[in-house]
């Protein structure tokens, strides 16, 4: 067991196949054992449910090498709870969360050799989801599901380092008041792609989205939630029904009032306000933060004091002190950090 020989430091953020995943079953009202299986295909139904009525919610995390050689992830515990929301909203058997935590630890250490080593920015992606597979014609949940988790190395989201990205204000809305934005479900996606590759093909990186009832207050983007600095160093982020509670952002909070002694407002955020703010970002679990330079929408382009070239100071040190922790560099807060090996 080694390593696997691949260009580290050049991966894209794309699928490549891995060894084993992990597969469980819910029938006759309860969950299977699971097991790992070295097939990456799956064969269902034509008539199942996810194929019919998209019944489907998923996760993404990542495992780390860390400095001194253990692999580890970030917060498993947050992911396992926030799937567990996403199904009961879906009408899907919630996946026990302790279950859950294990599986990532079996993936992981079934795959260890796919785990990046420390420093070259690469990490191991992983992708729990579930989904409806007996047959479903009239419309209601499904009674059969699947549960699987598998593994996949990425590069940086960003390749050529972090530069500030423009996003638009989109003229579509991701998600409705009282529906499904606070889930993560591939719904979600689905529909958000038009507005994607709409912004992409303006030139824009990304999509702001504005709440839909009164295209008033700052939602988020297709995947990732927003962070605002304010002249005065506070950390702002926006709140609403419709946003999903991202790990990053919860975590990029905690950091900057537990850990940097900053002031953090967690609140509803006018687009009007978004002119005063010092400095701007996008966090997930994918990119962990990207600075925002510039925003435009139909009347008014709005352009953050840090330019186009680097992050703002209050950013980068959020972002330091993040990628820290997860690369063990700097000592996490309390059971933030899982030792796989
Ligand atoms: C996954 C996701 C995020 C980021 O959440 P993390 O837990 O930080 O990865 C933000 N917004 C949406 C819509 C998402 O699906």
């Amino acid at each position: 067991m080694a390593i696997k020989d691949l260009d580290w430091e050049h991966l894209d953020f794309d699928y490549r196949v891995t060894d084993k995943r992990y597969v469980a079953d819910f029938k006759n009202g309860g969950w299977g054992e699971g097991v790992l299986t070295d097939d990456p295909m799956v064969q269902i139904n034509e008539c199942a449910g996810i194929l019919q009525y998209c019944q489907e919610v998923f996760e993404g995390l990542k495992a780390y090498r860390t400095k001194d050689g253990r692999i580890v992830t970030f917060r498993s515990d947050l992911n396992a709870e926030r799937m567990i929301d996403s199904a009961k909203r879906m009408e899907m058997p919630p996946f026990p969360k302790e279950r859950f935590i294990e599986a990532v630890e079996e993936v992981v250490k079934a795959n260890e050799d796919w785990v990046p080593p420390y420093g070259t920015g690469a990490t191991l992606y992983l992708r729990p989801y579930m989904y409806a597979t007996n047959p479903v014609i009239g419309v209601k949940p499904a009674t059969e599901y699947q549960f699987r988790l598998f593994a996949t190395p990425v590069g940086p989201y960003f390749k050529n380092g972090i530069k500030p990205i423009t996003i638009c204000v989109s003229d579509y809305d991701r998600a409705a008041p009282r529906g499904t934005g606070f889930i993560k479900a591939g719904l979600n996606y689905a529909m958000s792609l038009h507005a994607n590759v709409t912004a992409h093909s303006r030139g824009f990186d990304e999509n702001m989205f504005l709440d839909p009832a009164t295209r008033t207050y700052v939602e988020e983007t297709g995947g990732a939630n927003f962070i605002f600095i304010t002249k005065d160093g506070t950390l702002v982020t926006p709140k609403s029904d419709s946003i999903l509670p991202s790990v990053t952002r919860r975590s990029v909070m905690y950091v900057a009032e537990h850990m940097l002694g900053m002031k953090v407002e967690h609140r509803p955020v006018r687009f009007d306000e978004l002119k005063d703010f010092a400095e701007a970002g996008i966090c997930g679990t994918a990119a962990v933060i990207c600075p925002l330079g510039k925003i435009v929408s139909d009347k008014e382009t709005i352009c953050f004091p840090a330019g186009m070239e680097k992050m703002g100071p209050v950013t980068e040190k959020l972002y330091k002190t993040l990628t820290g922790i997860q690369d063990g560099e700097i000592e996490a807060p309390e059971g933030w950090i899982h030792y796989i090996k």
